[in-house]
């Protein structure tokens, strides 16, 4: 483990107050930060004309890390879609990936290591929660895949529950916001209830777009399938959303991942078609990526086609996502397991 502290773990006037004490202006603290966030180095962008003192660099390295993550995979899918592996300095691993999306490049970032909800058909819940990540744990996220290109969303759907971390993930997004040139409306944060937990992210007060992560309509289905929202019924969470898209005047996602012989059928397309009427919500279905210790179905491309068409058919606006990343670890967590099992990657 690193002794160095992570220079992004200092707040902005902490950071500035750290230089003024070592002699120099507080306002390169603000220039160190951006570059950072930028993706660059300080000693990349010590350029002639950046005009950073020459003992500033040398001094601050003895003390602090410019980024205390390191990556150590990469792999890329089809469809441009690369996830990054990386090694925090406890020696715990994280995925971020950079999506590239069509003129608007965004990050998907973990916000914890591993993931306590548990959904059954998901890699990162399959041994709990390991820990919540810091602050500059996310916000050095971003720093990578801005090395590797440009990010100007940000998605908050990797590993971990965002609302299990919210003040961590709070504190990300505000720098974000002010030094990182990436605002609440480029913002989606995901979450699987219950209603409490989108009422929190609804306090924040900033405008972040919300993703429900549905997965079924009926309570004894999505009970089986997130067995530790059993209790939470699934039209309150939509409700909930409503009252976030009436607060935020953002439409609202509902992220719903389709599952061969389980959530696919015409019926449940029907009924869910129906509870979304009316919703200011948008229906995203994605068709389940394998995981090896994970015993579902992928289901056909027909019937996932049927299920959008019926959806859509009723006025709902609905897209079929294409399986992200399916030729490379796409689904989330696939790739720090296989680094847990010591499998090339
Ligand atoms: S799908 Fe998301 S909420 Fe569910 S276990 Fe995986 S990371 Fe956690």
């Amino acid at each position: 483990m690193s002794a160095r502290r992570a220079f992004l773990s200092l707040s902005l006037e902490e950071a500035r107050s750290e230089l003024s004490a070592r002699g120099f202006r507080p306002v390169w603290a603000d220039r160190l930060r951006r570059t950072l966030l930028a993706g660059e180095l300080p000693v990349e962008a010590a350029k002639p004309g950046a005009a950073l003192p020459r003992a500033l660099l040398p001094q601050l390295e003895a003390d602090y890390s410019w980024l205390s993550l390191q990556e150590t995979a990469q792999s890329r899918a089809e469809d441009g879609a690369v996830k990054h592996l990386l090694e925090l300095a406890d020696g715990e691993a994280v995925e971020a990936v950079r999506l590239p999306g069509s003129g608007a490049p965004s990050a998907c970032l973990s916000s914890q290591v591993g993931c306590a909800v548990g959904c059954r058909f998901c890699a990162s819940g399959l041994e709990g929660v390991q820990r919540n990540l810091l602050a500059h744990e996310l916000l050095e996220q971003v720093a990578w895949l801005r090395r590797a290109g440009e990010v100007r969303r940000l998605v908050l759907m990797g590993a971990g529950e965002p609302t299990h971390n919210l003040r961590e993930v709070a504190r990300a997004l505000d720098v974000l916001r002010t030094e990182g040139g990436i605002g609440p409306r480029h913002v989606l944060i995901s979450t699987v209830g219950p209603p409490a937990a989108i009422r929190r992210i609804t306090q924040l007060g900033r405008k972040f777009t919300l993703a429900l992560s549905l997965h079924a309509l009926d309570a004894e289905l999505r009970a089986e399938l997130i067995p530790s929202q059993s209790q939470v019924d699934p039209r309150k969470l939509l409700d909930a959303a409503d009252e976030h898209a009436a607060a935020t005047g953002r439409p609202y996602q509902v992220e719903y991942v389709l599952l061969g012989g389980l959530n696919d059928a015409q019926a449940q397309a029907e009924a869910l078609a129906q509870a979304l009427q009316g919703r200011r919500a948008h229906l995203s279905l994605i068709p389940w990526n394998a995981v090896d210790e994970v015993e579902f179905a992928s289901p056909g491309a027909a019937a996932a086609e049927r299920f959008r068409d019926t959806v859509r058919a009723a006025g709902v606006s609905v897209v079929l996502r294409r399986t992200l990343g399916g030729s490379a670890d796409a689904a989330c967590g696939q790739l720090r397991r296989r680094r847990a099992a010591r499998l090339d990657v």
